[in-house]
């Protein structure tokens, strides 16, 4: 049985703690391993230690900040599938959905080995007679970074390569369904070189999170999870003087002009829908068909998923388990509440056939949505894609900018005229055009809409820099040696 202790100060803390939290394998239902969590007294702990780091790592030069940077990349790329399996038994999805995710984290580490160059500052020389004024960007100190469930890879390292590189101390709390790859990644970093106590891992629950958010020593929050906790996260964070950026849920659309290339979009529909389950803030979760695409559509999305492997992610399945049986039963719920609201289930994945006694859940389609059911306005965060069939472009438009998500959104038309309008008249924060998700870019940001986002900033890219860094703006005046003074040897003005 694998216990999963907290990691502060360089290594596993030696005791554990009165309260624990069960681990599952997914594709088994088995439990396999305990998680310590932590209570205010340990998070008070793990901050103090990160405080101390701080004050050296802060003065570390931009050189040495770097090649640890490096080293750690190089340690992320060799272990990938280490760290892919790790994420697989616990989270579920297959494994080169894990092994894809490593790789979007270790494009921010590569990002971040940049660092000297998105750190320089302006300077204006002579802005009054014998005045130079110039910008500087420093460092928080120590940061907490709060995790999902969905990407306990990736999520944490849309953040802690950034805060890291631009001399921050990191506390990162991850989801506690599947904390074992945040503790992987410490051991990466302390190979790395990383000074111990910069990066820190500690598990927990609300308990663990509330004591973040209220400890004077934590000056900023990167929170990645629903939208309630997310606003929950925020609006307490920012009460304690905090800088939050808290990132939500999300119900994304699919609009399907009636010149698509029908192929290519039943594929997307496939991919982004059952992809992970449907357990990614950027899944498709809603078709809207602008007619008259809807029967052809549906009925290649249809033929594509009768071809679609549910199972074990470490078998060569195309789609793995959801991550609970809590959540397994919320999202097969929804399908309960689809039918009885009037919508047409052209697909039932509850009856799918896997052995054991995993999570499963089969792809599941419904027809006729409509914007009043639950099952269109809410987040299911499952295997569950709906059809809404609208008369017109102004519809799908008006349809996706009345909902109160705004995460991602994609377009499939072969008219680029009408994909430019859609960009630029959708009030959603990423938008694929003939591409069903927007997959994180390292070098830009990432970040949704609405109620997908609370706070000013959105993760990794210059935004990440500027989060975890706040500038600092010096005029200076030396005077000339011509002035006086001690003789140097200039000619002195009378
Ligand atoms: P969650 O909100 O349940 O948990 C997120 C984090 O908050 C976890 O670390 C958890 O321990 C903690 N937490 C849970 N309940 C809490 C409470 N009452 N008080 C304080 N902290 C609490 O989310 P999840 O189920 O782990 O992840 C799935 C959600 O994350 C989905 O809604 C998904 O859309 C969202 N997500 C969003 C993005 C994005 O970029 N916007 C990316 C990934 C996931």
């Amino acid at each position: 049985m694998n216990h999963v202790k907290h990691w502060i100060n360089g290594s596993e803390v030696s005791d554990t703690a009165e309260r624990q939290g069960d681990i599952y394998n997914p594709a088994t239902g088995h439990i396999t391993g305990k998680v310590d969590f932590a209570d205010s007294a340990r998070i008070d702990a793990a901050v103090k230690v990160a405080a101390q780091a701080f004050d050296s790592w802060r003065h570390s030069s931009l050189t040495k900040r770097v090649q640890v940077l490096f080293a750690f990349r190089e340690l992320v790329n060799v272990n990938k599938e280490k760290i892919a399996a790790l994420i697989t038994a616990e989270h579920g999805k297959v494994l080169s959905d894990a092994a894809g995710e490593v790789t979007r984290g270790l494009e921010v580490v590569e990002f971040a080995c940049g660092i000297p160059h998105l750190l320089k500052g302006g300077f204006s020389e002579e802005v009054s007679t014998g005045v130079d004024v110039y910008s500087i960007r420093q460092p928080l100190g120590p940061v907490a970074i709060i995790s999902p469930f969905n990407f306990p890879a990736m999520v944490p390292m849309w953040f802690f390569p950034i805060a890291i590189a631009t001399g921050n101390s990191v506390i990162v709390k991850p989801s506690e369904k599947d904390p074992s790859a945040a503790m992987f990644l410490a051991k990466l970093w302390k190979e790395a070189g990383l000074p111990d106590g910069v990066f820190n891992v500690v598990h927990g629950d609300k308990e663990a999170v509330d004591a973040l958010l209220v400890h004077p020593g934590i000056k900023a929050v990167s929170f990645v999870g629903s939208t309630p906790i997310a606003r929950y996260v925020y609006e307490n964070g920012t009460k304690a003087g905090k800088r939050i950026q808290a990132l939500g849920g999300a119900k994304n659309h699919m609009v399907v002009l009636p010149d698509a290339d029908l192929e290519l979009t039943a594929d997307s529909a496939i991919n982004a829908g059952f992809g992970s389950a449907g357990e990614r803030c950027m899944a498709i979760s809603v078709v809207v068909a602008v007619e008259p695409v809807a029967d052809e559509l549906i009925a290649k999305i249809t033929k594509r998923m009768a071809g679609l492997k549910t199972g074990d992610g470490t078998q060569g399945a195309d789609m793995g388990p959801l991550v609970t049986k809590v959540h397994r039963d919320k999202v097969a719920s929804y399908i309960e509440a689809g039918m009885k609201a009037g919508a047409t289930l052209v697909v039932d994945g509850r009856g799918v056939e896997v052995a054991g006694d995993g999570f499963w859940l089969g792809p599941t389609l419904f027809d006729n949505v409509t914007p009043e059911m639950s099952i269109y306005k809410e987040e299911i965060f499952g295997p569950v894609l709906s059809v809404i069939r609208v008369k017109s472009y102004d519809e799908a438009l008006n349809l996706v900018n009345s909902h109160m998500y705004g995460n991602g959104t994609a377009i499939f038309t072969n008219d680029g005229g009408a994909a430019r309008r859609y960009q630029n008249e959708v009030e959603v924060g990423m938008v694929g055009i003939n591409v069903p998700i927007p997959v994180p870019m390292a070098y830009f940001s990432f970040g949704g809409w609405k109620n997908s986002l609370f706070g000013d900033s959105h993760a990794h890219g210059t935004e990440g820099v500027q989060f975890f860094t706040r500038g600092k703006v010096v005029t200076s005046r030396w005077l000339d040696p011509s002035h006086g003074g001690i003789n140097l040897g200039f000619p002195q003005n009378s």
